[in-house]
């Protein structure tokens, strides 16, 4: 018990002091602390309880009946899930002798990749052909045997409500009632577990590792239940045994690991909506919505970042929450209780609208892979608010939660198109910069964001950059075969050498933050800057980026107060086949530092002069400009992507010293098309501040005059006190300003 309390109080903490970071910072403490005009209501269960209560509300199971008589497509959405609920009936009905484990134990060590299925038993490495068998890569195997289990019974549970036949409510019945014999003899285990003798942690289950797995499993065995539990398939003792031995005892399973601010107690919450919503006891669903340091209010208080972002600033685990965000508002609705007027939750689905970028993705900050907005998660917030930028993003033909929801719409005409323009996320620590030029859209979007925990990277005043409708300065999230426990996941994904930023002394970032300096928008340019002194303590590093349609400018200032030298790696990382730079050449010397050895093929060099590098992607290419200086040294090669076969290119420039600076253009260049960029350069401005300056091939030139401090200063003979004043100079003639 010692335990959960010091837990409970280091979470307290930790909620204190991001407070506090927040007042520093002079946010309005009233956004992350309170939730609006939010009056949380009475918690009461309709009495009779209603039938279906917790699947879904009587006039959508209406919906879906209909749907059913009728003709054409939503009929044969319906349709589907009979036919599968029948090939389920083909199955066995044969549970695995032990519960599941994660998926992070199906990997080769040696070779840091995912294992392939031969067949139970046997899982072998495609890469040393390494054959695996026992504990714990076989009850990966039953995990994904359990979740098919709980799927054939799913589609059985709505077949049943559809079409009345006691077949399909017999297997649930069997499955429910399997499982309740079960789930208490199926040994206790966790995910940390490589050994079935290691200690098992408080996190864990009997079918599943987690009690998040378990928590989200509620989702389709509770819908199941409810949606069979008025036929007469079941005996007394059959309902006595679902509820005490299987629903109740996950729920105490669940209850007993308390994960405070987290995506795992909002699932715990959730589930804690469909045990209570289905056994109709009130109780739980008091705790699901008011516990003072678990429940779903919490949560919506403070793990939501000021404009609607999850904190853990991934996109795959905000719409991962988000699931569970879902379960909890429609669950109560059904339920009568209604949290739509909660804030927060509205702005979870609004947020991620800001954050498309030129190539419909969204930027993989943090443990996320690529994603795009998934419009089947905005049906029912649809169905709430009708909101026509949602109908944007929604499926445009009939889905299963189209017809229970009733939507009708499905013409582009009548949706919002989701409008693309710069825009700075000062709480969640984005500038998102968006441009459309001649050439298309670009974005590139700079990161300052509060540290994001456990699934937060080491990313400060990185970036991302997509043009050409493509991804092309690239952060790689996670190992899609989520390599978590894996040292890959330390040294390269998670740490600071796999971002778009500069490395100080060859060691990822500490837990930091970043604040924002400048923003700036208009049609022909977008920039902003920020400055982080908590990444690596004695260092001052301030970054510009500056979006033109047709190239991105990045401008660094590091700067030491420990009046030591250090090593600044500037780094980019670009999705692409291919790197070239005629100021490298092969090197066998392997370089010291956190992660240097995921990078293959290095080629290194020393110049004095303009630095260029070429990376191919596709038919395309960019064109990686960087400023000369005395003895730059540069490193080129490929580092690992989706997974550790994935090469993605990279150019590292090294400067050494008490301080460095770096200025770059990233220039896309589709085809065959010349680079327009001849040189770039940074020196200090001949009053006070620094001039970063791009000339173009065609005799035009571009100045940014860039001074953090603002002072009052002569620019080119033009008067400014502006953080950044940018000016542009045809081949001929004066200097004008792009902006002020
Ligand atoms: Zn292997
Ligand atoms: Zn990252």
């Amino acid at each position: 018990m010692a335990y959960f309390g010091s837990l409970n109080l280091l979470k307290k903490g930790m909620i204190m002091l991001i407070a506090s970071i927040f007042a520093l910072e002079g946010f309005v403490i009233l956004n992350c602390s309170t939730l609006g005009s939010f009056n949380p209501p009475e918690i009461k269960l309709p009495d009779p309880q209603p039938w279906p209560s917790v699947a879904c509300s009587e006039i959508e199971l209406e919906r879906l009946h209909n749907a059913y008589k009728s003709n054409g497509i939503e009929h044969e959405i319906i349709a589907k899930r009979i036919q599968q609920a029948d090939q389920a009936l083909k199955n066995d009905l044969e549970f695995p002798p032990e519960g599941g484990q994660h998926n992070q134990w199906y990997q080769c060590d040696k070779c840091q990749i995912a294992l392939k299925t031969v067949d139970d038993t046997h899982h072998i490495c495609p890469k040393c052909n390494t054959v695996y068998s026992g504990y714990p890569y076989d009850n990966v195997i039953y995990s994904r045997k359990h979740s098919r289990l709980t799927n054939d019974m799913y589609a059985c549970a709505w077949a049943y409500a559809i079409t009345n036949e006691t077949k399909y409510a017999q297997r649930v019945r069997d499955t429910l009632v399997g499982y309740a014999e079960r789930y208490m003899s199926y040994p206790y285990h966790s995910a940390n577990m490589g050994k079935k003798t290691d200690k098992p942690s408080a996190s864990g289950g009997h079918v599943f590792e987690q009690t998040l797995n378990e928590a989200s499993w509620m989702h389709q065995v509770c819908t199941a239940y409810d949606l069979v539990r008025k036929s007469d398939v079941f005996s007394e003792s059959d309902h006595r045994a679902i509820s005490d031995d299987l629903l109740m005892k996950v729920y105490e399973n669940i209850a007993k690991h308390k994960a405070g601010k987290s995506n795992w107690q909002t699932y715990h919450n959730s589930a804690f909506m469909y045990i209570g919503g289905v056994l109709n006891k009130v109780e739980l669903i008091r705790q699901a919505l008011e516990d003072k340091e678990n429940g779903f209010y919490f949560q919506m208080n403070v793990s939501v970042l000021p404009g609607g972002m999850w904190y853990e600033n991934s996109w795959g685990y905000h719409f991962y929450t988000l699931g569970a965000v879902q379960q909890i508002i429609e669950t109560a609705r059904r339920l009568g209780i209604d949290l739509y007027s909660i804030p927060q939750v509205k702005e979870m689905y609004m947020v991620a609208m800001d954050y498309q970028m030129a190539d419909g993705t969204l930027p993989r900050f943090g443990d996320s892979t690529t994603m795009r907005i998934p419009g089947w998660a905005y049906e029912s917030a649809y169905h709430k608010w009708k909101d026509p930028l949602f109908l944007s993003v929604l499926p445009q033909s009939p889905t299963w939660d189209s017809i229970l929801y009733g939507r009708k719409e499905f013409k582009k005409d009548s949706a919002k198109e989701i409008e693309f323009k710069s825009m700075l996320k000062e709480g969640a620590g984005y500038a998102i910069l968006q441009s459309n030029g001649e050439k298309g859209r670009s974005s590139a979007v700079l990161v300052f964001s509060p540290f994001g925990g456990f699934h937060g990277h080491f990313d400060k005043l990185s970036f991302v950059y997509y043009a050409m409708n493509k991804e092309l300065g690239y952060d790689p999230g996670r190992a899609v075969s989520q390599a978590y426990r894996l040292p890959i996941h330390r040294d390269w994904y998670r740490a600071t050498i796999s971002h778009n930023t500069v490395l100080v002394d060859r060691k990822s970032q500490g837990e930091s933050d970043g604040t924002n300096e400048f923003f700036f928008t208009n049609s022909e340019i977008s920039y902003a800057s920020a400055y982080t002194d908590k990444a690596y303590p004695g260092i001052l590093h301030r970054r510009l980026l500056i979006l033109r349609p047709s190239f991105l400018v990045v401008a660094d200032v590091l700067k030491a107060n420990d009046d030591k030298d250090h090593i600044f790696d500037w780094m980019y990382h670009n999705l692409g086949e291919e790197i070239s730079s005629s100021a490298v050449k092969k090197s066998d010397k392997a370089i010291e530092g956190q992660g240097f050895e995921y990078i293959s093929d290095q080629k290194t060099g020393i110049s004095n002069d303009l630095i260029r590098a070429t990376i191919m992607t596709g038919k395309d290419r960019v064109e990686v400009i960087v400023n000369a200086e005395e003895n730059s040294a540069i490193l080129t090669g490929f580092g690992a992507g989706e997974s550790i076969l994935h090469k993605v290119p990279l150019i590292f420039v090294t400067r050494n010293g008490k301080e460095a600076r770096f200025s770059a253009v990233i220039e896309p260049v589709i085809v065959d098309n010349d680079s327009q960029i001849e040189n770039i350069s940074f020196v200090d401005n001949e009053t006070d501040g620094y001039l970063i300056t791009v000339q173009l091939k065609d005799g035009s030139e571009e100045i940014y005059a860039y001074d953090p401090e603002k002072r009052s200063r002569l620019v080119k003979g033009i008067k400014t006190n502006s953080g950044l004043l940018c000016l542009r100079r045809e081949r001929s003639g004066d200097y004008a300003i792009l902006s002020d």
